[in-house]
C-alpha cells in the first residue's frame, strides 16, 4: 500500500491477547522508521480505530528501555527482584552466537543428566499471531523432548465448558450485535477489553436495546449499563440455573428448538427445579424478584445476545458456571434470530493446520521417543518447587524436577498465581532460566539469559481472532530494533544449534504461513472454511472473511441452528455424555468455591478478593509504560473495599492496609467503593517489582484449579484486611 513517495503504509495485525485482533496500518518513513499506527478503516469489525493501549504503540516499539541485545547474567548476581531501570547492570551483552551456543549446551547437558522432561517451556498469549503463539517453538520442544505445557491460565475452563455444550467455539458475529434488543454482558467488560464490540452495542441501544451487565465489579461497561447486577464472585452458575428455573416454570423455553437441536432437556429441567429464586438469591445477593425479572426479560426479548467473557471462568466452579450460562440461548432458542445467540469466542472457526505447524511427530525422534509429560502452567509454583521431589526419594511419580525453564510470550513472575511459590522456584540457583522478552520484567529478574523479542511491527505472521471471523495477514513493517528476533527465528536457530537436522527447522515465516493455511497446488487453502483464501488475496486485502461470513447480508451466519453439532450426541448437550463417561456430574450444578464466604476458610479470611485485570494493560503487558500507568492511576496500588467492610476494620479512605492470607501479603491503600458487594474487595494485577513490597495480588491467589479445564482460579481467593498501625 503506498501513501506518498517517502512513506509506505503496511498492513499489520495487533497480536496482543484481545478478542478484537485489530487491523493496524503502520506508516513507515524513508528511513524505515514507523511514524504512525492507526486502525484500518476497511476492516469491517475493527473499523479504523485502536484501543487506548495500542493507539500509542510507537511508545512501546521505540521505548528507550526495550531489550535490544542478548544478555547473560553476570556471575555472582543473585536471582532476586532487580531495581527498576537498572536491570541491565545485572547482565552483560553477548552476541546471538554466544547466547545460542551457551543455551544449546546447557539444554543438552540438562537433558543428558536429568532427562529432557526436566526442561519446561512456559508461554502463553503475549502474541496471538499463529506463528508467534505456537509453531517453531512447539517443533523445537517436541524434538527436544521437553515437557509439554498445558496452556490453561486464561481461557481453558471456559473454552472447554463451551465445547462440552456446543462442540466448537462459534458465536454470534460481532457485527450482528447491532441488531439485538437485549445485550447481556456476563463477566464481560466490553468497554474495557473488547472495545470494537462497543460501537455495535451502542448502535443496538440507539435502536432501543437494553444492556444488562452481570459482574461483581462495576467496570466501565457496568457503569453505563441500563442494569448492573453485582452478584457475589463465583455465584454465576447458581444464577444461570435460577434463570432456567424461572424460564421453565413460566413456559418461556423454545420447545421446537429444544426438540430439534438439543440433548438432555428433561434431565436439565429436573436439575433446574432445585434452583428456586429464593435459593439463588441467598447465594448471589440478588432478590428473588430481580432473578425473575432478569429471566423474563432475557427469555421474552428477541433478539437477545449474550456476551459471555472469560471473567466468569476464573472462579473455582467457573467451568460449571460457563456451561450453565452457555445453555441459556439454547433453552430460549435465541440462536434462531439474527442478532441473538451468544459469543464466548469465535476461535473455533479457524481451522489452522496445527499439525503441520507444530509437528508433534518430532517427539518420536526425541530421546524419549514419545510425547513428553504435561505440566499445567497454572501450577508453575508447584512445578518449580515440588515436582520431581518424589524422584529424589526413589519414586518416579510425575517425572523429573524442572531444571531448565524457557519463558517466551509470558511474564509468569507477575501473572502466575501463588506468586511467592513461583518466586521461590525462580530463585533456585540450580534452575537455568531463559527469557525471550521485549522489556525487563518481573521474570527477567531471575533469568540466566535475556533474549530480545520483536513486536508485531517487526515480524510477519497470520492471525485469526476470538472476537470476529476474519483471517488477517500481518506484514513486517519495520526492521527489528537492535538485535530483536521473532519466536520463529529463535527456535529455528536454536534447533540447528542443538544439531536437529530436520528440514522443518529451516522453514521461513512465509513458508509457515502457507503451512498454517494449508495452501495447496491450486494456490487455495485446504482448511475448512478457508478454501477460498489465497496468499495473493491476503497480501492484497490484508483481511479476508471465513467462507460462511462472506456475504453476511445475503446469508447471515446463525450458529447452531442446523445439525449436526460437533458433540458426541450430535446435538447441543444439556446433558454431557463426555462428563458422564468420566464419572462426573453430566448436568450443570452449583457448588460454592472452596475459597468463598460459605467455606470453612472464611472464618479466618472472610473477604473475597477480586484480583482484577486492567482496562489499559493487557494482563501485565504495558504496565511498564508511563502513559499506560497514568491511565490506570486511579486504582494504582489500591484496595477497593465496601464501606461496611472498611468501617468494621476501622479503615478509612486512604488508609494503608495489609491484605493477607496463608499464602502471602501485600500492602495497599484503601479506597472505598460502595458499588462492590459487601464482603468483596478488589485490587488490580500489576508488576510485582513496581510495588514497594515486591509483590502483587498474585501473592494472595492460589494454585487451586478450576472444575473444568484445569484453569487458574484468580477470582476464588479469600483474604483478610487489617489497617496498618502508624
Ligand atoms: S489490544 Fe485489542 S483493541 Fe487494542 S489494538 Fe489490539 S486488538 Fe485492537
Amino acid at each position: 500500500m503506498a501513501a506518498s513517495p517517502e512513506l509506505r503504509v503496511i498492513h499489520t495485525v495487533c497480536s496482543h491477547d484481545c478478542p478484537d485482533s485489530c487491523a493496524v496500518l503502520v506508516t513507515v518513513n524513508e528511513e524505515g522508521r514507523a511514524v504512525k499506527v492507526e486502525g484500518d478503516p476497511g476492516q469491517p469489525v475493527t473499523r479504523g480505530f485502536l484501543c487506548g493501549k495500542v493507539a500509542k504503540y510507537l511508545d512501546r516499539v521505540y521505548a528507550p528501555d526495550r531489550v535490544l541485545y542478548p544478555m547473560r547474567r553476570k556471575p555472582g548476581v543473585a536471582k532476586a527482584p532487580l531495581q527498576r531501570g537498572r536491570e541491565h547492570e545485572a547482565f552483560g551483552r553477548v552476541s546471538w552466537d554466544e547466547a545460542l551456543d551457551a543455551i544449546a549446551a546447557r539444554l543438552q547437558e540438562t537433558s543428558d543428566r536429568y532427562g529432557p522432561e526436566s526442561i519446561l517451556p512456559y508461554s502463553y498469549a503475549g502474541t496471538i499471531g499463529v506463528l508467534g503463539f505456537g509453531s517453531m517453538d512447539r517443533r523445537f520442544f517436541h524434538r527436544l523432548g521437553g515437557s509439554q505445557l498445558d496452556r490453561t491460565i486464561c481461557s481453558e475452563a471456559g473454552g472447554q465448558a463451551w465445547n462440552l455444550v456446543y462442540g466448537r467455539k462459534f458465536g454470534t458475529p460481532t457485527e450482528d450485535f447491532r441488531l439485538a434488543k437485549l445485550i447481556l454482558a456476563w463477566g464481560a467488560n466490553i468497554h474495557g477489553n473488547n472495545i470494537h464490540l462497543w460501537p455495535f452495542v451502542e448502535e443496538a441501544r440507539r435502536n432501543g436495546a437494553r444492556l444488562i451487565v452481570i459482574d461483581p465489579y462495576r467496570t466501565r461497561t457496568a457503569a453505563v449499563a441500563d442494569w448492573h447486577i453485582a452478584i457475589r464472585p463465583g455465584t454465576d452458575g447458581s444464577l444461570a440455573l435460577g434463570l432456567m428455573h424461572v424460564i421453565l416454570n413460566e413456559g418461556l423455553e423454545d420447545r421446537a428448538y429444544i426438540a430439534e437441536m438439543t440433548h438432555g432437556f428433561e434431565a436439565l429441567a429436573e436439575r433446574a427445579r432445585e434452583y428456586t429464586p429464593e435459593r439463588v438469591a441467598a447465594w448471589t445477593g440478588m432478590t428473588p424478584g430481580e432473578i425473575e425479572q432478569l429471566a423474563r426479560e432475557y427469555a421474552t426479548t428477541r433478539p437477545a445476545a449474550l456476551r459471555l467473557n472469560y471473567g466468569v471462568q476464573r472462579a473455582e466452579n467457573g467451568g460449571a458456571a460457563v456451561r450453565a450460562i452457555a445453555m441459556l440461548p439454547a433453552l430460549t432458542g435465541a440462536w434462531k434470530t439474527r442478532g441473538g445467540g451468544g459469543q464466548l469466542s469465535t476461535s473455533g472457526a479457524f481451522a489452522w493446520d496445527k499439525k503441520a505447524l507444530e509437528q508433534p511427530d518430532l517427539a518420536l525422534a526425541s530421546p524419549l521417543g514419545r510425547l513428553a509429560r504435561v505440566v499445567n502452567m497454572s501450577e508453575l509454583g508447584r512445578a518449580l518447587t515440588e515436582l520431581g521431589q518424589g524422584r529424589e526419594q526413589g519414586s518416579d511419580a510425575g517425572g523429573p524436577a524442572v531444571h531448565a525453564l524457557f519463558v517466551y510470550n509470558s511474564n509468569p513472575g507477575a501473572v502466575a498465581p501463588n506468586h511467592n511459590a513461583v518466586r521461590r522456584g525462580l530463585e533456585r540457583t540450580d534452575l537455568f532460566t531463559v527469557v525471550h522478552e521485549q522489556f525487563f520484567t518481573d521474570t527477567t529478574d531471575y533469568a540466566d539469559f535475556v533474549l530480545p523479542a520483536t513486536t508485531f511491527l517487526e515480524h510477519t505472521d497470520v492471525q485469526g481472532a476470538y472476537g470476529h471471523y476474519f483471517v488477517q495477514l500481518s506484514q513486517q513493517a519495520i526492521e527489528p530494533r537492535g538485535e530483536a528476533r521473532s519466536n520463529v527465528w529463535l527456535f529455528g536457530k536454536l534447533a540447528q544449534r542443538m544439531g536437529f537436522t530436520e528440514a522443518c527447522f529451516r522453514d521461513t515465516p512465509e513458508e509457515m504461513i502457507r503451512q498454517a493455511l494449508a495452501i495447496g497446488a491450486d494456490g487455495h487453502s485446504a482448511n475448512a472454511g478457508m478454501e477460498h483464501i489465497t496468499m495473493e488475496e491476503l497480501e492484497r486485502e490484508g483481511h479476508v472473511p471465513l467462507a460462511f461470513h462472506r456475504a453476511p447480508e445475503a446469508r447471515p451466519f446463525l450458529p447452531y441452528t442446523s445439525g449436526p453439532v460437533p458433540t458426541p450426541s450430535g446435538k447441543i448437550e444439556f446433558f454431557s455424555e463426555t462428563l458422564a463417561a468420566a464419572g462426573r456430574d453430566p448436568l450443570p450444578g452449583f457448588v460454592p468455591p472452596v475459597e468463598s464466604r460459605w467455606s470453612e476458610g472464611a472464618k479466618k479470611f472472610p473477604l473475597e478478593l477480586l484480583a482484577r485485570k486492567n482496562d489499559n494493560y493487557m494482563n501485565s503487558t504495558f504496565a511498564n509504560l508511563p502513559g499506560h500507568r497514568k491511565m490506570e492511576a486511579r486504582t494504582n496500588q489500591r484496595l477497593e473495599m465496601h464501606p461496611a467492610d472498611a468501617k468494621g476494620r476501622g479503615v478509612g479512605e486512604g488508609d494503608q492496609v495489609r491484605v493477607f492470607n496463608d499464602r502471602g501479603a501485600i500492602e495497599l491503600t484503601a479506597m472505598l467503593n460502595a458499588h462492590l458487594p459487601a464482603g468483596v474487595v478488589a485490587a488490580r494485577l500489576d508488576w510485582a517489582k513496581l510495588h514497594p513490597d515486591g509483590a502483587n495480588v498474585n501473592a494472595l491467589t492460589s494454585e487451586r484449579l478450576t472444575d473444568i479445564g484445569g484453569g487458574a482460579t484468580f477470582y476464588s481467593t479469600l483474604v483478610q484486611v487489617a489497617k496498618n498501625r502508624v
